[in-house]
């Protein structure tokens, strides 16, 4: 069972579904109405904790997972480590390196969302937030700003800020088009989450050539687990036998 949610994650199911030999399910949380479903079966919904997930993974007697959740989903991932380790079924995380910061980039490093309303200071400004729909309401609290919101699906109600753009939008995204974006919108500081990865890079590189700060905020501790950062090293993992500790992953 490959965990997903994100491009990493799509791009492994393609491979998997060239591969006759893996038989395989792609499994989405289910938070965008429009998943882009890959040519292996998908799977929709969460689990029920981990109690329901080690529950999934004996009736449908899944031999390995592969975590390719985002960075950001901690707790799918904390629950995935416990699971597995419960049932005895190998696992294997796909992720990638975190960015770094590189000449040019004005980076404001903070730990959590909340931090980042507040790095946002007191002074009215113009934020680019591109951090999914999921926790906008930890930025309530800095209601002086007016955003701009990049979200995958247009929202359904009203969104819990007060001065708010929205443009919707899939990644992954490119460094010009962003420019564009947070020139446009006259945008004077871009709040991300870590990711890593080129999928979501694009608005980071943008803000770079802007010469725009970047709260960026870091990722949430996981337990430690076996973790390669590309598709083609879990390829490997799943043509063989071993765990990828023992071949030294
Ligand atoms: P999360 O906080 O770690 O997970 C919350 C709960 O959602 C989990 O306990 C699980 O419910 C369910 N869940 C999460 N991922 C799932 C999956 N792939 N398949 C089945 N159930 C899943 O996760 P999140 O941050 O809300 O992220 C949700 C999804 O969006 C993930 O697929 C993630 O890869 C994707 N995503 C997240 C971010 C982000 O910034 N967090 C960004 C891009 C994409 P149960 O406990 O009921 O099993």
């Amino acid at each position: 069972m490959i965990l997903g949610g994100t491009a990493d994650a799509s791009r492994l199911a393609a491979a998997v579904a060239a591969e006759p030999r893996i038989d395989a399910v792609l499994s989405f949380a289910g938070r965008t109405e429009t998943p882009k479903l890959p040519s292996i079966p998908a799977r929709i919904g969460g689990f029920g904790g981990v109690a329901g997930l080690i529950d999934y993974l004996r009736a449908e007697r899944i031999a390995r997972v592969v975590d390719a959740t985002h960075p950001f989903a901690a707790q799918m991932s904390r629950n995935a480590v416990e699971a597995c380790a419960a049932v005895g079924v190998a696992l294997l995380a796909l992720e990638r390196a975190p960015w770094q910061a590189q000449s040019g980039d004005r980076w404001i490093e903070v730990d959590n969302l909340p931090a980042a309303a507040v790095a946002l200071g007191a002074e009215p400004r113009r934020v680019f937030l591109g951090i999914g729909r999921q926790n906008l309401d930890l930025f309530a609290v800095a209601q002086q700003h007016a955003y701009l919101v990049r979200l995958v699906d247009p929202p359904r109600g009203p969104l819990p800020l007060t001065q708010v753009d929205v443009v919707v939008a899939r990644g992954p995204f490119d460094r010009a088009s962003d420019r564009a974006l947070l020139a446009s919108h006259r945008i004077d500081i871009v709040v991300a989450k870590n990711a890593g990865g080129d999928a979501a890079v694009a608005k980071i590189e943008a803000a770079r050539d802007l010469g725009l700060p970047v709260v960026m905020v870091r990722r949430p501790q996981i337990l430690p687990r076996p973790t390669v950062a590309s598709v083609a090293d879990v390829m490997d993992w799943l043509a063989h036998d071993s765990s990828p500790t023992e071949r030294g992953v």
